[in-house]
């Protein structure tokens, strides 16, 4: 399938223009059908039980598993179903085995979901210690030479930035955890979803990522683990392979970490998803985003009073783009947006408050972000419609 035949896949009423992908994406029809169908021809309870419609459901679960570690170069770590990629995160916080004098590396550049729950581990004597970005968001990676000392236990970096839309060189951090012992996590929330991406090639220990985000439900998220060294936030039904009232033994695998009844059509609905986007091809979608990021870029440098905060160029970023307008509130500007052309952009700190402190931009920015259902007409209409709210201003 080509991208611009699938724009019929969405059913967005066709007057509005989502630009707002990178809070969450828009699903295409075959994601809800797969979904209905587990809904209505074959619901049942997964891994627990012989009846023929559990047995469809476990599979069915389980493919979806396989279909995410493949689509990530995965296969031969652990595979985990979470909430969304804050709950990813959180697992790995709470599961660590965390020793007073650990040290923990993150960058002032992180969404809150990688931030908070590390300067949590604070009270209880864990070091933290923030690398903050130079221009355009981009880090000297010799400030990560540095900061990773014989103590860091982890290092927690997000691949692509939800503000400023820069990517890391995230193997080369790897190399250095490597050679330091410390672990590798790497919060993919806006990596996995726009560009190829191999877990094992990368060279994290753990990745992090939104199934909502790249064209899955809400309620999807993923863990992807090389070695399953954390112990499970939650217990209970499904996590166990045997139990006595004097203890338990846990189970293997993706299991261990997913207590309870889990969110089976969000994971079927994930599966289809991650199929929808390998139709299409990873690189067939970056190669649609870096095009009409070019033309974004380029019409914004032609208006007066406005400055993009990131990379100015295509290379190494993705279709996230941050901008403010010289005298009027980025709020104002998404609603005039919205009131005047249907356009639908998010504004303010895109929870990232330290990183706007850091950039000196107290109201945040105008944030468009775009996926593979965008067209260059509707980019045209973004940056006419900007034209003429900056003249105003
Ligand atoms: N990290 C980054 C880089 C993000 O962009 C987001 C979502 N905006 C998150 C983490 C959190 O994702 P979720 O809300 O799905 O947990």
């Amino acid at each position: 399938m080509k991208i611009e035949d699938c724009i019929a896949d969405f059913q967005i009423p066709r007057y509005l223009h989502y630009m707002d992908s990178a809070a969450t994406s828009l699903i295409p029809e075959p994601v809800i059908a797969a979904m209905n169908e587990y809904d209505r021809q074959y619901r049942a309870n997964v891994g627990r039980g012989m009846h023929r419609l559990t047995r469809v459901a476990t599979q069915k679960y389980q493919d979806a598993h396989d279909r995410v570690s493949s689509f990530i170069g995965g296969n031969e770590g652990t595979t985990v179903f979470t909430r969304n990629t804050t709950e990813a995160i959180n697992m790995v916080a709470a599961g660590l085995d965390w020793h007073s004098g650990d040290r923990i590396v993150t960058t002032g550049a992180e969404h809150h979901s990688n931030l908070l729950p590390w300067l949590r581990l604070r009270q209880e004597g864990i070091e933290v210690g923030i690398i903050q970005p130079g221009e355009a968001g981009i880090f000297d990676i010799e400030a990560f030479e540095e900061a990773i000392t014989a103590n860091t236990k982890l290092v927690a970096v997000s691949h692509a930035s939800n503000v400023l839309g820069t990517v890391q060189s995230v193997r080369e951090i790897a190399d250095i955890c490597k050679a330091r012992g410390a672990y590798f996590l790497v919060d993919g929330a806006q990596s996995i979803p726009h560009f190829p991406v191999d877990a094992r090639r990368m060279g994290c220990d753990f990745l992090c990522f939104s199934g909502h985000k790249m064209l899955g439900p809400t309620g999807t998220g993923i863990l992807w683990m090389r070695d399953a060294v954390i112990s499970p936030l939650i217990l209970g039904g499904g996590t166990v392979e045997d139990v006595t009232t004097e203890g338990y033994t846990l189970t293997g695998g993706y299991k261990r970490f997913e207590g309870g009844t889990p969110n089976i059509s969000g994971a079927i609905g994930l599966a289809q998803a991650v199929k929808y986007l390998e139709n299409l091809g990873m690189d067939a979608v970056f190669r649609h985003e870096q095009k009409l990021t070019d033309h974004l870029l380029a019409g914004l440098a032609g208006i007066e009073n406005v400055t993009v905060h990131g990379p100015e160029n295509v290379k190494n970023r993705i279709g996230v783009v941050s901008f403010t307008i010289d005298k009027i509130h980025p709020h104002e500007i998404a609603y005039l947006l919205d009131e005047r052309a249907a356009i639908l952009v998010r504004s303010g700190d895109h929870c990232c408050i330290p990183l706007m402190r850091h950039l000196g931009l107290e109201n945040g920015t105008l944030r468009v972000s775009l996926y593979l259902y965008n067209t260059l007409e509707e980019v045209d209409l973004l940056i006419e419609t900007i034209e003429e709210i900056a003249r105003i201003a």
